[in-house]
Order: C-alpha cells, then sequence, then structure tokens
C-alpha cells in the first residue's frame, strides 16, 4: 500500500455510545453525507447501524443512493435542494427529502408525486429553509391538499462551534421551538455542536450528528472525550542524503544543506493533502514530528528526518500523515477538519479496523 486511512470502527463506537450521554432520548442521525467524512459511507453505516443508529443523513440522491445498492434500508434523509428531476428516483428509492419552498410545494403538487419530506426552517443559518410564518402556512396547505408524508421539521445552527456567538444560537433555538411542539415524527436543529452545548435548551427530537461521530470536537471541551476515527498513513519510499546544498521540490521553495536527510513519501495534494502544507505541515515518523520542506506535489511530498532518526530510518517505514490533530492542521492552512477529511481522495484505500483487526478494504477499484 502506498498511502491509506485506517478506519477504526470501534472509536466510532466509542464516539457514539458518548454522544448518546448528551443526545439523552433524541434519536441520533448519523451525517454521512461526502462518503461519510472521506471514511467511507456504507461501511460506517453500518457500524452505526450496531450502535442502534437508524437514521442518516446525506448531502445529495446518489449518497442515498449507495447506502440502498449495499443494502441497508434505513431512513436515509438527503439535507439541502434536490434537483426537480431527481424527487421520483428519491422517492422510489424511499429516500426522504428536504422541502424549502412553495415553489416546490408547486413542483410536487404538479407532478403528482408524493414524497416523504421534512421541512426546512430558516432560523439564522440563512441557507435554505421557510420562513417561520411561510412554514406554518406551508404544512398546513401540505396537510390540507395530501401532497406529501410530512414526516420532519428541521432547521440548522449556523455558530453553535463558536462561543462568542452563544445569544445567536439561542435565538435560532427560540425560533425553532414552536416547531418542536407540532405532530411531526421528527424535530430537529442541533448539529454535533449543538448536541453538545445545547442539549437542554430544546425539546426536539432528534439530533444530528456528523463531525463528532468521526471524533473531532467541534468546539472547545475535552479534546480525548471523543476518538478520531481516521488516521492518514503512507511510507517512505525514498531517502537522500544531501551532499551539497539543494532545492527540494517545484519552484525552489526550500535549499536543503549539507547532511540533511530527505525523505519522499507518495502522498500529494490529488491525495487530499491540501497544498498549503508546503513548508509548513509535518508527519510523523517514529512518533517524531518531521517538517514537510518544499511545495507539495500532486502526488508526493520530501520530509526533513531530524538527525535523532538518521541512523535507523529505513525505505518502507511508516509516516503519519493526520492523526489526532485534524483540528490543529487544519487552522494551520486556515480551514477546518471537515475540509481535511472530506478532501482525502477515492485513491487513498481505506482500511476498516474492528476489534484491532483489519475486516475490509476499499480502494479506487472498489471493495475487498
Ligand atoms: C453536515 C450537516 C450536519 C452535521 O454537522 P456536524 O457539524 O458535522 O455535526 C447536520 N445537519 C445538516 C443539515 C448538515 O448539512
Amino acid at each position: 500500500m502506498r498511502t491509506w486511512a485506517e478506519i477504526d470502527l470501534d472509536n466510532l463506537s466509542h464516539n457514539i455510545k458518548t454522544l448518546k450521554k448528551y443526545a439523552g432520548n433524541k434519536e441520533i442521525m448519523g451525517v454521512v453525507k461526502a462518503d461519510a467524512y472521506g471514511h467511507g459511507a456504507v461501511e460506517v453505516v453500518k457500524a452505526m447501524s450496531l450502535e442502534g443508529i437508524k437514521n442518516f443523513g446525506v448531502a445529495c440522491v446518489d449518497e442515498a443512493k449507495e447506502l440502498r445498492a449495499n443494502g441497508i434500508k434505513d431512513e436515509i434523509l438527503i439535507f439541502g435542494c434536490t434537483p426537480i428531476e431527481e424527487w421520483e428516483t428519491a422517492v422510489k428509492l424511499d429516500i426522504q427529502l428536504t422541502l424549502a419552498s412553495f415553489e416546490e410545494i408547486k413542483m410536487i403538487e404538479e407532478s403528482k408525486i408524493y414524497p416523504t419530506v421534512h421541512v426546512a426552517i430558516e432560523t439564522g443559518m440563512g441557507r435554505i429553509g421557510f420562513e417561520i410564518d411561510d412554514a406554518i402556512e406551508a404544512i398546513k396547505y401540505i396537510r390540507s391538499k395530501n401532497l406529501a408524508n410530512i414526516v420532519g421539521v428541521y432547521s440548522h445552527l449556523s455558530s453553535a462551534d463558536v462561543a462568542e456567538e452563544d445569544e445567536y444560537t439561542k435565538t435560532q433555538l427560540k425560533k425553532f421551538s414552536i416547531f418542536e411542539e407540532m405532530d411531526i415524527k421528527y424535530r430537529h436543529i442541533l448539529n454535533s455542536a449543538g448536541t453538545l452545548k445545547y442539549h437542554d435548551l430544546t425539546k426536539s427530537n432528534m439530533v444530528r450528528a456528523g463531525i463528532i461521530i468521526y471524533g473531532i470536537r467541534p468546539c472547545e471541551g475535552d479534546e480525548h472525550e471523543f476518538k478520531p476515527v481516521m488516521t492518514l498513513k503512507s511510507k517512505i519510499l525514498f531517502m537522500k542524503k544531501i551532499k551539497e546544498p539543494k532545492f527540494i521540490s517545484y519552484n525552489k521553495r526550500y535549499l536543503a544543506e549539507i547532511g540533511e536527510l530527505i525523505a519522499t513519501i507518495p502522498v500529494g495534494y490529488a491525495d487530499g493533502l491540501n497544498r498549503k502544507f508546503t513548508n509548513l505541515g509535518t508527519v510523523l515518523i517514529r512518533n517524531i514530528e518531521c517538517p514537510i520542506v518544499g511545495t507539495v506535489c500532486m502526488d508526493q511530498i520530501m520530509v526533513r528526518i531530524p538527525r535523532e532518526l538518521h541512523d535507523t530510518i529505513k525505505l518502507g517505514e511508516e509516516v503519519t500523515l493526520y492523526w489526532d490533530n485534524y483540528n490543529e492542521k487544519a487552522s494551520s492552512i486556515g480551514t477546518i477538519a471537515y475540509e481535511l477529511l472530506t478532501t482525502i481522495s477515492s485513491r487513498v484505500e481505506r482500511i476498516f479496523i474492528k476489534d484491532g483487526k483489519i475486516i475490509g478494504k476499499r480502494g479506487l477499484l472498489g471493495r475487498e
């Protein structure tokens, strides 16, 4: 293997068990959009099912289809708006859709498809959904004409992860509260940060948890309570001792000095290792942080091996690219852990581990 992501399903189970303490008697919807934040949606859903999770959230019809094609029969909701021409497919596969506008109501009325929907409410995210009064009117209208099966009503918090925005988040929760009493199966507003911080402040009966299930905290708090599920790894496949000063990688951004040992690792921005890590990132070799030197290439990076390892380091040695430091790594290049995870590309093999053993693999050419 060249570069791979180890997916620790035991940590995933641990995270769900821990999250249940916050969710209390609210149901947990496992958010598995974007290939379960890069972890592998089918395997993750199966592992979540073992922890009793029965609702899943995705971003588009194809993601939902992938789950159905792999035998997953649970409830699946598509977040966000779905193009009109895809509604029928979704309905046939028993996939729940988000209903967010009067235009969509008109469309289902004309097309005579009878979808199962969650009505989206705009409370402060500024993305999609009905304003409060419109939502009440829309729900009444749909029910009076029996245009859809409404199984959910939901909203999304914009800033639950930001401590300074506590008041804003509370305003959103308050706006949503009138829907919590409605006779609708699922009423939900909390994401991961919301579940950790605001579970006591809403009578909603389901939470939508993504990042925290993957073991990464979206907000302040105990860093060890949740355990990262993914570890991104690669190996050293080439090394050179610098005999005279030498530029490393594209555009001469690093000058290696005599005596340095430079290793080449087969991972690059096409694998998802952001090019902004040029001369900035670090990797872990035998538990020692080593700097990435020079420009991150499409398929390779170079790192400087510290003196203490010069005598013993060998080709084939394992290199860890992301371990428990997603938030730190992300903020060093001005992004969030979500983006680091979801940009890990399909050519990075996913290795699924349970009870310390490999139970499956998924690479570019499929599963084994
Ligand atoms: C992605 C998403 C979530 C999950 O957010 P996390 O911060 O990962 O918990 C929840 N709800 C909606 C609508 C989303 O799009």
